[in-house]
């Protein structure tokens, strides 16, 4: 019940302040996001490979408002890969990004002034070529060290835009990977198209707030979708990524692999940080590929939220701390 209203509040800018300026709030908060500055993320990355697990890299943020932080946001990914070069990690360390925050939403210049052309030549035509503009030059910037990135799925408005620039990536980096939603009635299709040679699948449940027009709302059928979408791509030529942290699908995921033939190395687990960490350590113990998600910056108010709303212990916890200040 708390999840859904937890998931509206992490689209309220008025949350966001409260929620953002009490005190109690960032021992909470670095629970799941172990730093602000690429400085402070090196030597989690350094600890976290040492392990034996792999990482992938989130530079939180979304929903951002002007082409200016579009642009901020891909530099903060260009810096870390600077700093990710000098680790020589190569695939073990590879990037994920949300559109959104490369400028997906934004309108275009045209439509913001009421559909009549003014002022100087606009520098895009749509957010969708802006964010594309803007996520070229971090595909480039992973393959020259090695790596790649895999493209989250925020809300399902945004996804036909999304899929459209992976097609477009695809062509000149082709390693460049997806993710797709258990929740949504659309993702077997989706999953059909994706499980093809050199693709990189990663399978989530889906973790944002959606109608029952396009996704299931109940948990055991996300779970059976789960399973019908993994076995797809299992079965399939690409590389499968299993997001999630239900011990329930980490052993069907197993299974799976197994029947498809699959060698430990032609798929892989992922987890978020912070979240049942011992078990990270016994899947790559075992000889899996283990790939912990890994989010740090400083705009970490709508990442933190979905983490609450996954959890309602989550906020137990967060309230706790906040009374018991
Ligand atoms: P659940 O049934 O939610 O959880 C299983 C168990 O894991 C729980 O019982 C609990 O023990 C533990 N657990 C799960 N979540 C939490 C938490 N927040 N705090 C503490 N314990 C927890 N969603 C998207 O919509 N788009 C994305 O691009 C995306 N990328 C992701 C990348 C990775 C690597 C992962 C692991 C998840 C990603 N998600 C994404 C989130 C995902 O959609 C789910 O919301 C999230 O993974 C919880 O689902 P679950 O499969 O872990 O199963």
């Amino acid at each position: 019940m708390l999840g859904p209203v937890i998931l509206a509040a992490s689209r309220s800018d008025r949350m966001r302040r409260l929620v953002s300026a009490a005190p109690v709030t960032k021992p909470v908060v670095d629970r799941f996001i172990p730093g602000e500055t690429v400085d402070r993320i090196v030597p989690v990355i350094e600890d976290l490979t040492g392990k034996g697990l792999e990482v992938t890299m989130d530079v939180v943020g979304e929903d951002i408002t002007s082409p200016e932080q579009a642009a901020a946001a891909r530099d903060a990914y260009l810096e870390l890969i600077d700093r990710l070069e000098m680790l020589s990690l190569g695939e073990r360390a590879e990037m994920s990004v949300k559109l959104s925050m490369f400028g997906q939403a934004l309108p275009s210049p045209a439509t913001a002034l009421d559909g009549g052309p003014s002022g100087p030549a606009p520098a895009f035509q749509s957010g969708h070529d802006l964010a594309l503009a803007n996520v070229r030059p971090v595909v480039e910037a992973a393959a020259r060290i090695g790596t790649t990135v895999t493209l989250d799925a925020e809300d399902h408005t945004t996804l036909d835009s999304m899929f459209a620039i992976h097609e477009e990536l695809r062509k000149d980096f082709p390693q460049t990977g997806c993710v797709i939603q258990a929740y949504l009635f659309r993702t077997e299709a989706d999953a059909r198209r994706l499980a093809a040679a050199g693709s990189r699948v990663r399978l989530v449940k889906g973790a944002y707030k959606e109608p029952a027009s396009v996704a299931y709302q109940n948990a055991a059928e996300i779970d059976k979708a789960y399973v019908r979408i993994l076995r797809t791509l299992m079965e399939g030529d690409g590389y499968p990524m299993v997001g999630s942290h239900d011990p329930r699908l980490i052993s069907i995921a197993q299974e799976l692999a197994r029947r498809a033939g699959r060698k430990p190395d032609e798929y892989e687990f992922q987890m978020l940080y912070g979240i049942r960490e011992e078990e990270h350590l016994r899947l790559a113990a075992e000889g899996h590929r283990m790939r912990v998600y890994t989010a740090y910056g400083t705009d970490w108010y709508g990442y933190f939220m979905r983490r609450l709303a996954e959890k309602p212990a989550n906020l137990r916890f967060f309230l706790r701390s906040m009374v018991s200040k």
